[in-house]
């Protein structure tokens, strides 16, 4: 016997199986299946995806789409979560100028701060936008302190190198805590990351690309740390490199690639071309990183190399 349902209406008390209408035939009372029948088939069972009592969500999982869903999909309205964390972000350099406004000679816009936000966006930070700081001691040093009493985290980008008007290293220093500064890799090399009070410091170098690679490598992982959430390493695969690269020994570098595949379905990278850490735009061209280890000089076309994916939605 059967009887007829839509689809999403309850099992009736009595059926065991579902067959799709198009497998059948009718004649008047009478319903020919047009395909075998396996007892049970087209049943979405309650507790099929989930058993009750399992752990849904970890403490630690981001809230994503699927998450939203999944909540939903079991009646949750509210659930406990970490507060966003607030971080706060300033360029420095005198010679920087805001975009929307006309260029003085030896001016260059500020573009770091924007790239920053950027990045801030994508890991859902409460963001304190505190402008761009002329190099000067004092005044960054109120910048530092008013960041410090208001943010758990402060970025700041350029004045962390070892010129004339590089304050932050010795600023940290006087009113906080230097942890480390200067890692070998390229770009990237001046990063400084100290403690003022409970705040967080991170001086990212003042070159555009040094400023995004230092995030994605550093600062990311650490401030979703903070804000609770598990991480795990960011994967990284092997590349057939179609193109030469250039590279002195000493440092480990993060050049930018281009992902493709070969004929034989095989992954290759090739550069985005100018490595320049001022070279922006090969960071808007790369979808990967190309990671070549210290020890490691110049790179033939054909060599195997190292890359992980740039992830910036
Ligand atoms: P610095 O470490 O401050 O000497 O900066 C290194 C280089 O990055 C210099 O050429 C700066 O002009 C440049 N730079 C510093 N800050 C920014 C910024 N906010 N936007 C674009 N370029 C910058
Ligand atoms: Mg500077």
């Amino acid at each position: 016997t059967c009887v007829r349902i839509m689809t999403g209406a309850p099992i009736p008390d009595d059926c065991d199986s579902v067959v799709m209408q198009e497998q059948t035939t009718r004649n008047g009372d009478t319903v020919t299946f047009n395909a075998d029948v396996r007892t049970g088939q087209n049943i979405r069972r309650a507790g099929e995806d989930i058993r009750q009592n399992a752990i849904v969500l970890a403490r630690g999982q981001r809230i994503r789409p699927a998450e939203m869903g999944l909540l939903a999909s079991l009646g949750f309205s509210e659930i406990p979560v970490y507060r966003r964390l607030r971080v706060a972000v300033f360029s420095t350099g005198d010679e920087l100028q805001q975009p929307g406004r006309p260029l003085a000679a030896g001016q260059i816009y500020d573009s770091n701060r924007y790239s920053l936000l950027g990045l801030l966006q994508n890991l859902g930070t409460e963001i304190m936008d505190s402008g761009s700081i002329p190099d000067h001691p004092d005044r960054l040093k109120a910048a530092l302190l008013d960041a410090a009493a208001h943010a758990d985290v402060i970025i700041t980008s350029g004045g962390v190198s070892v010129g004339e008007a590089d304050y932050i290293k010795q600023l940290l220093a006087e009113i906080g805590e230097v942890v480390f500064w200067k890692i070998a890799m390229k770009p990237g090399r001046p990063l400084a990351y100290g403690k003022i009070g409970a705040c967080h410091f991170f001086g990212l170098p003042g070159n555009p690309v040094a400023v995004m690679v230092t995030f994605l490598q550093f600062v990311r992982d650490a401030l979703l740390e903070l804000q609770g959430q598990n991480i795990s390493p960011t994967p990284v695969f092997q590349a057939i490199c179609s193109s030469p690269l250039r590279k002195l020994p000493g440092r480990t570098e993060f050049q930018r690639g281009i992902l493709s595949q070969d004929e034989h379905g095989k992954m290759t990278v090739r550069s985005t071309g100018e490595q320049g850490s001022g070279i922006l735009s090969s960071m808007g061209k790369a979808d990967c990183f190309i990671i070549l280890p210290p020890e490691q000089g110049n790179v033939e076309a054909g060599t195997v190399v190292n890359i992980q994916l740039i992830h910036t939605p």
